[in-house]
């Protein structure tokens, strides 16, 4: 029988493995470095309180995805309740998500409401004004996202709502981040986009392909958040035939002949090589070009592998016996505010009220804040990061300490790849790691790509078809996702 090595148990490790055992008879073998399923997209238990570490709205542009969802997880209620299956479920959810700033709310995105105006004073509406008729009369060159902002909000609406957002994400200035970031993520959005939508909303019909999906205002959702997805996608997986690992790390990539022959991994029982005929990794790029062994890395892809940035991130969860606010109905919240370093909230309630063990007296929140491995906020005990939360969730005027009733903390790595660095030259890792035939590099980090879930698991499924179809090509697998018409908004 031949085997396809799967590098990570993620999203699109997950798809890959599932895809093979469905569209061929190729056995997929899958390797997760850590002891649960999932990758970024997991769901992390706190005795019954479940934290999803980055708020996953599950919505596709591609109609097949939101089916391949729904075909594991079907839609609550639809067909009629299973009282079996009652719990393997997906929520219909909206999408609340206002901005937190001057500890007040303002709609995200901008909107054009008196409560907008109010809360930004009039001196600031008129300057925000008049600026984004600058930016329009006189445009910049595009070529940062500082200028990108600039040209689609003007600059006192950047430096009031992107600008240290932006920093805070990235840990960089936006005058040092390239435009194509911005064009990736959010091409569509801008006051314009802002107006028009506020404009159309009443005559547009639901099924308008045409809204941008930072304005996307229904997500689906697991019953259980979204590890529930991906840990049901592993026991289909398990029950098809393919095997998983855990706790099982790829330290490195044997080539022979220019072909991938297995790999070496490290798991709690030591060192051994795994054989196969198919390699897909998707684990960060930057270390599968550090790993592989038997051949020789062109200088240029590998320095460009090297140099390749990433931006971290840790959650602290917190669970509360109430708000100080009386009715917050955000999924999730962008905080804006200068004096603290929580870059957004995640109100878990109103993701999912099964998320939270005791939903009806109890508020489950996930601050999430960026940073680099090894930075001051990483290297913080847990118990001080916590604190830290719960410190800024007060001065943010969003809960008292004194309704904490449990904190916990995770810190996810490389959760960001970044596209500054060496994020230029890439190409010439693509181009290197291309000649490798039984090589596909898929998902998130894989690709060093900005890639959503679904954007990660289409990447598994074009290279599942190039391997049915005998073919070694990349080109579609990396094509997932460069035509820029998806905004992300997160
Ligand atoms: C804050 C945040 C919010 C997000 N929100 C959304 C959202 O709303 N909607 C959405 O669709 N997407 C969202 N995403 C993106 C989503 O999380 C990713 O697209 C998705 O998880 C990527 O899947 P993946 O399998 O490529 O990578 P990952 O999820 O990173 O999984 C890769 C796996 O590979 C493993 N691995 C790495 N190296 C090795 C090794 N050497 N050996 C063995 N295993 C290894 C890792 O442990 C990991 O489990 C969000 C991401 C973040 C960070």
């Amino acid at each position: 029988m031949k085997t396809a090595v799967i590098i990570g148990g993620g999203p699109a490790g997950l798809t890959a493995a599932y895809e093979l055992l469905k569209q061929t008879d190729i056995k997929p073998i899958v390797l997760e470095a850590e002891d649960f399923l999932g990758g970024i997209s997991r769901t992390v238990n706190n005795s019954g309180n479940r934290m999803d570490i980055g708020g996953h709205r599950f919505f596709s542009k591609d109609p097949s995805i939101m089916a391949w969802w729904t075909g594991i997880l079907p839609l609550q209620g639809v067909p009629a309740p299973d009282p079996d299956k009652e719990d393997r479920v997906m929520l219909v959810r909206n999408r609340i998500s206002r901005i937190r700033f001057r500890r007040t709310f303002f709609d995200y995105p901008i909107s054009l409401k008196w409560s907008t105006f109010k809360g930004m004073g009039l001196a600031n509406t008129l300057k925000a004004g008049f600026g984004y008729i600058g930016a329009k009369i006189r445009p910049l060159p595009e070529t940062s996202l500082e200028n990108f902002y600039i040209n689609r909000f003007g600059r006192p609406l950047y430096e009031m709502f992107f600008e240290d957002y932006t920093t805070k994400v990235w840990g960089v200035h936006p005058s040092r981040i390239g435009a194509d970031w911005g064009a990736q993520r959010v091409k569509g959005l801008s006051v314009f986009a802002v107006i028009k939508d506020a404009l159309m909303r009443p005559f547009r019909s639901k099924a308008s392909a045409k809204v941008e999906t930072s304005l996307i205002e229904q997500f689906i959702y697991p019953k259980y958040g979204p590890g529930q997805l991906w840990e049901t996608v592993a026991a289909e997986v398990e029950k098809m035939g393919g095997s998983i690992f855990k706790e099982t790390k790829v330290t490195a990539v044997n080539v022979e002949d220019g072909k991938v022959t297995g790999v070496s991994v490290m798991s709690p029982d030591g060192e051994r090589t795994i054989a196969c005929d198919w390699l897909l990794s998707s684990m960060p790029l930057k270390e599968l070009v550090e790993g592989l062994r038997g051949l020789n890395v062109p200088q240029e892809a590998a320095q460009a592998a090297q140099g390749l940035p990433y931006r971290d991130f840790m959650t602290a969860g917190v669970l509360l016996r109430r708000l100080s606010l009386p009715h917050v109905p955000d999924t999730w919240i962008y905080v804006q505010e200068k004096d603290v370093k929580v870059g957004r909230l995640q109100i878990f309630n109103n993701w999912s009220p099964y998320m939270v063990a005791d939903p009806e007296n109890t508020v489950y929140v996930g601050m999430e804040y960026f940073c680099n491995e090894g930075d001051e906020l990483w290297n913080m005990a847990p118990e001080a990061f916590e604190a830290l939360a719960v410190a800024e969730l007060e001065k943010i005027g969003m809960a008292s300490a004194a309704d904490v009733l449990k904190t916990s903390s995770t810190k996810v790595k490389k959760a960001y790849p970044a596209y500054f660095g060496t994020y230029g030259q890439i190409g010439s890792v693509r181009e290197f790691l291309d000649t490798i035939p039984n090589l596909f590099c898929i998902g998130r980090n894989g690709q060093h790509r900005y890639n959503n879930m679904d954007h990660s698991m289409l990447t598994a499924m074009e290279a599942v078809k190039n391997i049915k179809e005998g073919s070694s090509s990349k080109h579609n697998v990396w094509n997932v996702n460069t035509e820029q018409s998806y905004h992300e908004s997160k």
